[in-house]
């Protein structure tokens, strides 16, 4: 043992010797050329055109963006040409990639989730694959750490009905509330073992400073004033155009979706395409966002989006749940997206998000309406509950009235069904909202009024 150990020692000695003779190494660091300041989360190609006039304006300045897509758009009619279904989705990436590079934006992924022609968002995320989709968003919040994120508003409206829309919104909101967590997904944020690992992503934590919001909604009295907002007319720096033509440039690329229509805006001239353009349906002149929260100091609800953010990263900001109202022995509540929109504003601490008093949505007239219900039985005896539906003319109950039994410490879903009228064919009044209401009673008490507001209209998407 000695002899050998002798030589060792100097071996050692000889090492360290040569260690302080040599320069540190660089460790690798996080790409630069992915970083974003600003992160746009939307569901299908096509639907950055929502922002796109802002995005040319931020690029003027200098922002660098990426954009996630929810899906690859692979539902609905092709207008180019005879493609359909997943080799749609195939054209729709492309595009979607074109109409971005056309404002200068390359950094862009898909989620790989599914069209899903339904209002209800809890359908969408269970389309695309909720869980898988979150990690993969989580990941890209990582790895571009952007400053802000810009997304659909989740919440649904008359108007903000496509359950996609919501779902990218739900998806945004939720990596932004996670991605700075080292215990969420800690295998995107721990550090390969060894050369060439393939398991272990070495990405570090991040937190977002603000979320911004653009809602769909028909009416936006309740949202106007919630955020900053931006003239699309004015001109960019860069282009020489108004910012509503370069996000017009944008959406040429969107051929299979709308070749009609691009067809014969080429034919237009400059003050008719204006016309066109920001006339009802189109960009208004304003583009407005919904603050959703920040994580950084400073800066007004209304001020601009990059106000109070400095380059620096700031410490995970672990959202404070609202508390839960206090619940009744017995009770009936709105179920569906509703309830998951009353939820989801308190587990992130959405306080200043804006819904309607009374849910609301618009359906597709000779239809039916599902009104979803939790029979809620706190108590420790099973309870009779009799539900009963007052509503507008015309409208009939299909299911669901009657008496129902809730065993005790038990919440039980019920549903009724309600059979919705024609609209005259002729008229092209657009129809007032009327309003329904589920009355549940127990023991001659009554427990719970729920209140929904519906829309009719010739053509909506499925509930
Ligand atoms: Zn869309």
């Amino acid at each position: 043992m000695k002899r050998i150990a002798v030589p060792i020692v100097v071996v050692l000695l000889l090492c360290v010797r040569g260690l302080a003779a040599q320069a540190p190494k660089v460790l690798p660091q996080a790409d630069d050329r992915y970083k974003a300041d600003i992160l746009l989360v939307v569901a299908h190609p096509d639907d950055e055109g929502a922002a796109t006039p802002y995005l040319a304006r931020a690029l003027d300045e200098g922002k660098r963006v990426a954009v996630v897509y929810g899906t690859r758009g692979s539902s609905g009619a092709n207008e180019a040409g005879a493609e359909q279904a997943a080799a749609l989705g195939e054209i729709r990436e492309i595009e979607a990639r074109r109409a971005l590079e056309t404002l200068g934006i390359t950094n862009v992924w898909f989620l790989g989730g599914h069209d899903t022609a339904s209002q209800n968002v809890l359908q969408s995320l269970a389309n695309w694959g909720h869980g898988a989709a979150l990690e993969q968003l989580v990941r890209l919040v990582r790895l571009t750490r952007p400053e802000v994120i810009l997304t659909f508003l989740p919440g649904t409206f008359i108007g903000e009905d496509h359950g996609d829309h919501q779902a990218s919104g739900v998806l945004a909101t939720e990596a932004f509330d996670l991605a700075g967590d080292p215990a969420t997904f800690p295998e995107q944020v721990a550090a390969p073992m060894r050369r060439l690992e393939p398991f272990l992503e070495n990405l570090r934590p991040w937190q977002p400073k603000k979320i911004y919001y653009f809602p769909d909604a028909d009416r936006d009295d309740i949202f106007r004033g919630k955020g900053p907002q931006y003239s699309v007319m004015e001109i960019s720096k860069s282009a020489k155009q108004a910012y509503w033509r370069r996000a017009l440039e944008s959406f040429r690329s969107h051929q299979t979706q709308a070749k009609g229509f691009l067809d014969s805006i080429s034919k237009m001239d400059e003050a008719q395409l204006e016309k066109m353009v920001l006339s009802d349906g189109g960009w208004t002149d304003e583009l407005y966002f919904v603050l959703g929260k920040s994580a950084v100091a400073g800066g007004t609800p209304t001020g601009d989006i990059f106000e109070g953010i400095t380059a620096a990263a700031i410490p995970y900001a672990r959202p404070e749940p609202a508390p839960q109202p206090p619940q009744q022995e017995l009770s009936a509540e709105l179920a569906g997206p509703w309830d998951f929109y009353a939820n989801f504003r308190r587990a992130h601490a959405l306080t200043n998000l804006p819904h309607t008093e009374t849910p609301e949505i618009a359906l597709q007239a000779s239809g039916s309406l599902v009104i979803p219900l939790w029979l809620r039985n706190v108590s420790p005896t099973a309870r009779e509950i009799t539900l009963s539906v007052t509503l507008p003319a015309g409208f009939s109950v299909l299911t669901g009235e009657g008496h129902f039994f809730v065993a005790p410490k038990q919440t039980a879903a019920a549903r009724i069904e309600v059979n919705l009228p024609a609209i005259a064919e002729n008229t092209s009044k657009k129809q007032d909202a009327q309003e329904i209401t589920v009355r549940a009673e127990s023991d001659g008490q009554v427990i719970g009024l729920v209140k929904l507001r519906v829309e009719l209209r010739k053509r909506a998407l499925p509930q």
